[in-house]
């Protein structure tokens, strides 16, 4: 393979940029041209395409966001939008794509595999919900972002005797809400994947006050309700005086942290290993420390399933 090209999609997530180094230097190292796709799938149809050069990813490892942009582009599942995209590919002689992003974007890569060009996902995203993996580029960094955040809230929260709800990302997956509320020690999590009642976690905290806790924190993720609608409901059995903090987009900016550097540039590097032998269809992941593929069909083929083990642990060790 002498020319690939590398894309960011989705959602950003810090780390992107480590990835796309990864991939540029390893290509280049080995004499492979190297394109960078600007805003994602968008760019790929509208031919926004350019050669990177080693010094084109100087100076990116440590930044948040994506140099090479990203945009969310429903147009693209459309199979004649994406024969755009792919003859823009062709012309430029470029064989083989590495895709950075979440499910969505790997179900763009697996049809571009299907007509024609070989790609390679790499999981890029702060929620850590994809399959085949241990841990996606991304989701580290959030989590210490969080955990910044509650260590800061519960400051005022004991001085003031105080139950605060701290609202995080996580539509589907409670992997940031789950990992943040065990390592921020809160007294409860909401997360998707389990149901909890709210009288329940109220008995609690009312239990805590009659021990004498000075304060507790709650971390919802947004796919169970919102931070406001959690307070509310909490009223309604029991007397406390309540806060709310949405974390919103914070949580997915700032320099990636060095785990996510490290992961990023063994993904990148993994990525263009595949592609050199041929490899295609395949998203890269870590298990167990030790680098995978996975085939995009068997990705899609079972939900993300969160850690129950973990989720039992934070509800015995916040009693
Ligand atoms: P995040 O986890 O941050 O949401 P994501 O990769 O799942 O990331 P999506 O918006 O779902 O984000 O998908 C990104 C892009 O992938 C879409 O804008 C679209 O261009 C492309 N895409 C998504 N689903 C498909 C599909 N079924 N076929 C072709 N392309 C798709």
């Amino acid at each position: 393979m002498k020319k690939i090209a590398v894309l960011t999609s989705g959602g950003d997530s810090p780390g992107m940029n480590a990835a796309v180094r990864a991939v540029v230097r390893k290509a280049i190292y080995h004499d492979i041209e190297v394109y960078g796709v600007y805003q994602g799938y968008q760019g790929l149809i509208t031919n926004n395409i350019k050669q990177l050069d080693r010094g084109a990813v100087g100076d990116k490892i440590q930044r948040g966001g994506t140099f090479l942009q990203s945009a969310r582009c429903p147009e693209f599942k459309d199979p004649k939008v994406r024969q755009q995209g792919i003859e823009n590919l062709k012309k430029l002689g470029i064989e083989g794509l590495v895709v950075v992003g979440g499910d969505g974007s790997y179900r763009g890569a697996q049809r571009l595999n299907e007509e024609g060009i070989k790609t390679i996902g790499i999981p890029g995203t702060i929620d850590n919900d994809i399959n085949g993996t241990d841990f996606t580029i991304g989701f580290d960094t959030a989590l210490n972002t969080i955990i910044e955040v509650v260590d800061k809230i519960r400051d005022t929260a004991s001085s003031h005797e105080r139950t605060f709800i701290i609202e995080v990302m996580g539509r589907d997956a409670g992997d940031l809400a789950l990992w943040s509320a065990l390592a921020g020690g809160a007294e409860t999590v909401l997360i998707p994947e389990f149901k909890k009642d709210v009288q329940e976690i109220a008995d609690k905290i009312q239990q805590g006050i009659e021990r004498g806790k000075k304060h507790s924190i709650i971390i919802v993720a947004e796919g169970v309700m919102s931070g406001e609608d959690c307070a509310e409901e909490l009223k309604k059995y029991i007397n406390v005086d309540t806060r709310v903090s949405v974390l919103g987009h914070m949580q997915r900016g700032g320099s990636p942290s060095g785990i996510d550097r490290v992961l990023a540039s063994r993904f990148g590097a993994y990525a263009v290993d595949l592609l050199m032998n041929d490899e295609t269809g395949l998203a890269v992941g870590i298990q167990n420390n030790k680098l995978t593929k996975t085939k995009f069909e068997d990705i899609f083929s079972s939900q993300h399933k969160i850690d129950e083990e973990m989720y039992r642990l934070t509800n015995e060790l916040s009693i």
